[in-house]
């Protein structure tokens, strides 16, 4: 193979992955311990009414400032921690972190939901509904307060685990989220018996191309009509264009999320956005009361 590449193509291919076995080496190393050594962060990203673009919810977006690589992405170091048994330890702190500060913004009158994105391994935890039990209990958080999101690929993996964990959390009363819903893995086959009451229009379903003439945003208008049947609520996700936004509100969905309205942000910028946009008068995505 090094032959038919030419020797030096060959060997700028094997620096490229000895870096990255590298860097996942190190990454897996240096892990253990992160949340200890204050390593981690939440951004948050608002959560807004398409209505009326008033704030709603925020969703918690975890980033590992790492000293010397800078900041690593979920996407690259949540599957390690999966795989070295550490996102039990890692979605703890998260779920720990967004429930305080949701708290402090609800006693300082800022009425908003958190959304937690909850990994596989979480879902399939057996004891993970009491251990959320324990952190609303802990921080007097209202579990209509908390969102959590377990995306549709971790839910099809394991429909049995998906169910009992979401449906418990769902018992507590707090708000079920399937995440990046219509990416092809094929929930909808279960979607009549899973415990869900928010779809989260994955972002490739808001950003296919439209060609001229034809409606914007087709195929969230049917995850919108969907929701309705079902009695879910829909979040846009990945929102970038007041075109997008149009179509939306034309379609009737009731929230967006995505950089149009803003980007994930730290805490004072979310606080300072929640400040500017929202109108005090506490609202919740989801049912309001669960039956
Ligand atoms: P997700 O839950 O679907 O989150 C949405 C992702 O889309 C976020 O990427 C967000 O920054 C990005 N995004 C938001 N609006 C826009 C937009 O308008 N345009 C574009 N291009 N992107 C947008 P992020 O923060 O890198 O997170 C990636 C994924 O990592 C998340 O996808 C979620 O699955 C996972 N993740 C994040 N935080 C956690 C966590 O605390 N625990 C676990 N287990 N997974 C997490
Ligand atoms: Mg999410
Ligand atoms: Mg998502
Ligand atoms: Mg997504």
């Amino acid at each position: 193979r090094a032959k038919t590449l030419g020797g030096n193509r060959s060997e700028r291919y094997d620096e490229s992955l000895e870096v990255q076995l590298m860097r996942r080496s190190m990454l897996t190393a240096e892990l253990p311990g992160a949340d200890r050594r204050g390593e981690l962060d939440l951004l948050y990203q608002p959560i807004v009414a398409v209505g009326d673009r008033r704030p709603v919810a925020v969703e918690a977006l975890l980033r590992w400032r790492h000293p010397q690589l800078g900041t690593v992405n979920p996407e690259e170091f949540v599957p390690i921690a999966e795989a070295a048994g550490l996102i039990d330890e890692i979605g703890g702190w998260v779920l720990h972190q967004a429930c305080r500060r949701v708290a402090t913004w609800r006693a300082d009158d800022r009425p908003v939901q958190v959304a937690v994105n909850l990994s596989a391994v979480q879902l399939r935890e057996p004891d993970f509904v009491a251990q959320v039990a324990a952190v609303l209990d802990a921080y007097e958080v209202p579990p209509e307060a908390l969102i959590v999101e377990a995306g549709e690929a971790d839910v099809v993996a394991d429909v049995p685990a998906a169910v009992r964990t979401l449906g418990g959390l769902r018992e507590l009363g707090v708000r079920v989220a399937l995440d990046d819903f219509g990416t092809g893995h094929s929930a909808l086959t279960y979607l009549r018996r899973l415990p869900v009451d928010i779809l989260k229009a994955d972002r490739a379903l808001i950003a296919e191309p439209v060609s001229p003439g034809a409606p914007a945003a087709p195929l969230a208008e049917i995850v919108v009509r969907l929701g309705e049947r079902l009695g879910m609520s829909v979040v846009a996700e990945g929102v970038e264009t007041a075109e997008q936004v149009a179509a939306l509100a034309a379609a009737g969905c009731g929230y967006a999320q995505g950089y149009l309205f803003g980007r994930p942000m730290p805490v004072e910028h979310v606080e300072a956005f929640f400040d500017l946009h929202s109108d005090g008068v506490p609202r919740v995505i989801g049912p309001s009361t669960v039956e």
